[in-house]
């Protein structure tokens, strides 16, 4: 359980930190959709402008043409001269016609020298259709800028004038409005008659101009900032009227201007946080402005973000599957982690367990050698490589006793006891070994696990301190205990065995010992009883068993040895301890045969040594023979 929310716990980390690939993914694709649609917006403002400037062309040969024709009409002409009522009749119809057809001119006239009205046909937005306007309607323009203005024409050179604020009787027209005319002086027989005059109907152009299905608005912004023509009135007349200075995009959109400033030649676009202005030069000669005036027209946020919104949808539901998919992602990595971790830590675990204190050994079915840790290389004194693929067998002291933990692992699948190894150079190890089968899917041995702890020095302590206990100290002889051990021993071997080979007991007792002691002292007669203790060592066999069973009485169990030959060993003991030279020392020893009753065997020996004292001591007699070569044994 703890495992599992753990790995949660990771994953959802991982999910977390992986989380801002989306959000960087949407974060980033918003921005190039935004940018991509910015850059959208600019092509299709710029197209309008040029759309708009092109309509501005063909506008301006419309009316240019349409000016041409009746500027440079004789009838006008002839009219001027003769003023023939049937003339002006013609002149009325035909601009009235010129008028309602062009819808682009909102005043034809015809001004006298003096700058009186002559002739002037009407045609406003409001009206239906275009309106004579009676003699007695007609006004005198002699004090109108405009008159001035063509008064200083050439002859024969075409005149623009505005775009200014529209006036009638002296007046503004409120709301205001913007007028620009066309003038044509008519000169007719060498002699100025007059002016044609065409008002154009500025508004109703512009609409024309700049009408479209977007329904974007555009400015017409001059060299100072201020809104020449405008699809929002508003914004006019800054540049006429000192109440509508303000009315200058310099100060009502200071970045904008900035913007048109820098790229005075070039159309261009600037993104603020009132829209996207995209502007361009108007190089239509139409309202005479001929690359003096910049269009300019937005798009508001509302339109870019209107674009943006349905990307920005598609893009959210990218990165939400994205990040879904992350969070399945980072559940399998986490899983994966969470199983490398485990799998690491069995295997530092596995290391740690095989390199411990102990040796450790990994053998196959046939005890070759696979795997060895630190520890036994130690305690055989040889390296991993050397080992690698020999055989265990081979360390092991005894071949036969590696049968018998044989046998007991395929039955109990373990073995635990102690062994004896021997190691490269030669020593022998004492260890506490354990082995362990470890059974396959088909609980078929597949391996051996050794283990081995080195006790040498604790196993000689314990031999040592055994010893000690069996041992007398003064001669390093088996003491009485272990006497008495080895002759229940040997009696037991007697009685079940019935054709065990025969052993004998020897009792030894140093004759007149006391005296020595007397004579000499204590130490002197230490010194005679390791003496004769070693004299026995040096006689007897390593198989026979000597051992000190009193203060001056010494026992030998002499191994497959009768009693006639034990006796005639004994008599040479006896010879040689008589030979020494330092001190006069004999011996007197009893010999018995070793039965199946250990007390009745030594009491044979004892009473025979006994019986050797009687006799006059330093001689050998044996249990069960009276007569004793007791000379023989005294001859030197
Ligand atoms: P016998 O010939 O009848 O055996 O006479 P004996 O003098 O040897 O008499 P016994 O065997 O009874 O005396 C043994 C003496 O040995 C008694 C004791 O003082 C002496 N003795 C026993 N152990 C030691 C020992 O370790 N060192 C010495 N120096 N004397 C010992
Ligand atoms: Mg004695």
């Amino acid at each position: 359980m703890k495992r599992i929310s753990s790995t949660i716990k990771t994953g959802i980390v991982l999910w977390l930190v992986l989380s801002l690939v989306p959000l960087a993914y949407y974060f980033h694709l918003k921005d190039k959709a935004h940018q991509f649609f910015i850059a959208h917006l600019e092509a299709q403002g710029l197209q309008f402008l040029s759309y708009v400037d092109s309509k501005a062309r063909r506008t301006h040969s419309q009316i240019q043409q349409t000016f041409y024709e009746l500027s440079h009409s004789s009838l006008l002409n002839d009219f001027a001269v003769n003023r023939n009522p049937q003339f002006r009749h013609y002149l009325e119809s035909q601009w009235y016609l010129a008028a309602f057809n062009s819808t682009l001119f909102y005043q034809l006239r015809f001004i006298d020298n003096r700058g009186y009205e002559v002739i002037r046909v009407d045609y406003m937005p409001n009206m239906s259709h275009p309106y004579v306007v009676p003699n007695d309607r007609l006004q005198n323009k002699s004090n109108r800028d405009y008159f001035l203005y063509a008064q200083k024409l050439a002859n024969g050179e075409q005149g623009h004038f505005g775009i200014d604020l529209e006036f009638e009787n002296d007046k503004p027209i409120i709301p205001y409005k913007p007028g620009y005319r066309i003038i044509y002086p008519i000169i007719a027989n060498s002699v100025r008659q007059g002016y044609f005059v065409a008002n154009l109907d500025v508004m109703t152009i512009i609409e024309q101009i700049t009408s479209n299905t977007q329904n974007l608005n555009v400015d017409f912004i001059d060299n100072h900032g201020y809104y020449i023509i405008s699809s929002d009135k508003n914004k006019l007349f800054g540049d006429l009227i000192q109440s509508r200075s303000d009315n200058n995009l310099s100060l009502k959109n200071g970045e904008v201007w900035r913007a048109i400033q820098q790229n005075q030649s070039s159309g261009n676009s600037v993104l603020t946080d009132r829209g996207l202005y995209i502007f361009q030069r108007f190089s239509s000669p139409l309202f005479g402005s001929q690359n003096t005036l910049t269009m300019l027209t937005m798009y508001p946020p509302s339109a870019i973000s209107g674009l943006l919104s349905e990307r920005t949808k598609q893009l959210k539901i990218e990165a939400t599957v994205i990040w879904l998919f992350l969070g399945l992602l980072s559940i399998i990595i986490a899983m994966f982690m969470d199983a490398f971790r485990r799998i690491k830590a069995d295997q530092t675990y596995a290391e740690y367990a095989i390199e411990n204190s102990m040796a450790v050994v990994v053998t196959d079915k046939n005890m070759r050698i696979l795997r060895v840790n630190t520890g036994f290389c130690n305690l055989v004194n040889s390296d991993v490589s050397l080992l690698h693929g020999g055989n265990i067998i081979d360390f092991f002291e005894s071949q036969t006793k590696q049968s018998l933990i044989q046998r007991q692992l395929s039955i109990r699948g373990r073995w635990q006891g102690h062994l004896s190894l021997h190691t490269t150079d030669n020593k022998e190890v004492i260890c506490q070994t354990e082995i362990h089968a470890i059974l396959g899917k088909l609980k078929n041995i597949q391996y051996y696990v050794y283990s081995f702890t080195d006790i040498s020095e604790h196993h000689n302590t314990i031999i040592t301190l055994k010893e000690r206990t069996e041992r007398d100290p003064a001669t390093s002889l088996w003491n009485k205990k272990k006497f008495d051990q080895n002759l229940q021993y040997q009696s037991r071997l007697k009685q079940r065995y019935a054709n065990h080979p025969t052993c004998c007991l020897a009792v030894l007792d140093i004759d007149s010992f006391k005296q020595i002691n007397d004579t000499f002292g204590h130490t002197v007669g230490d010194e005679v009883i390791l003496y004769i203790a070693n004299q026995l060592r040096m006689v007897l066999r390593d198989t026979d068993f000597i051992a000190r069973i009193g203060g001056d009485e010494f026992a030998v169990l002499i191994q497959h040895t009768d009693l006639e030959k034990a006796k005639a060993l004994m008599q040479r003991v006896t010879t040689d301890i008589r030979n020494w030279t330092l001190y006069d020392v004999t011996i007197s020893v009893g010999l018995a045969e070793v039965t199946s009753d250990a007390n009745q065997t030594f009491s044979n020996a004892d009473q025979a040594m006994y019986r050797s004292k009687r006799k006059g001591k330093n001689c050998v007699s044996i249990h069960g023979q009276e007569t004793l070569n007791v000379l023989e044994s005294h001859s030197p």
